[in-house]
């Protein structure tokens, strides 16, 4: 089984740690750069992006984190997760990681309906619908050639999508209780080990 790291410095890593768990996946807390060299993915969870962008500069996670992406880490970002690792965004702050080829809007369903939930298909998972639980979520707004386009939901904006060993939800597959996509990412790290 593969190790599969949570980045552990402001959000909802708990849950994704409770969930990897479940599926008997090893899910350390990253608190440090060094603890990169440790594992075979990585989870950048939900919480408020500036803060978390703020902290990995901080930390020193901008450079290591960088470097261990583009020569391979598989890497997840949910929500606030999405922002952080986009290369472009439509707001003011945080300045992103640059590393999936995505122009993305914070908080892009708007103040009135900040949170809402959808069912929606998801390519690379089988079965029903998936439960998809927004809360003040990004949407993908333009992407790059290589990036491909998961899921939608109703209006039609992307809100799943992968470039090759990077995947960003703009949801939350955490809270539901459907592992489904966490099992998918799993099958992306054992397939890039
Ligand atoms: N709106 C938050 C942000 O911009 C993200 C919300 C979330 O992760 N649930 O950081």
């Amino acid at each position: 089984m593969p190790i599969i790291g949570v980045l552990a410095i402001q959000g909802d890593f708990l849950e994704h740690q409770q969930v990897l768990a479940r599926l008997g996946v090893d899910a350390p807390e990253i608190k440090l750069p060094s603890q990169l060299e440790d594992i075979d993915g990585l989870i950048i969870p939900g919480g408020e992006s500036t803060t978390i962008v703020q902290l990995i500069d901080i930390y020193g996670f901008r450079q290591p984190l960088t470097e261990r992406v583009r020569s391979g880490l598989p890497l997840w970002g949910t929500c606030a997760g999405m922002i952080v690792i986009a290369d472009r965004l439509r707001d003011r702050r945080p300045d992103p990681l640059r590393l999936m080829d995505i122009d993305v809007s914070r908080n892009a369903f708007g103040r009135q309906i900040d949170s809402f939930e959808e069912d929606i298909a998801l390519e690379g998972i089988e079965g029903p619908d998936f439960r998809a639980v927004f809360i003040r979520a990004p949407a993908v707004n333009l992407m790059g050639d290589s990036v491909k386009v998961l899921a939608k939901v109703r209006d039609g904006r992307p809100v799943a999508v992968r470039q090759d060993r990077m995947l960003a939800t703009s949801f939350h597959p955490e809270l539901t209780g459907d592992d489904r996509v966490h099992q998918l990412f799993v099958r992306m790290v054992e397939n890039s080990t």
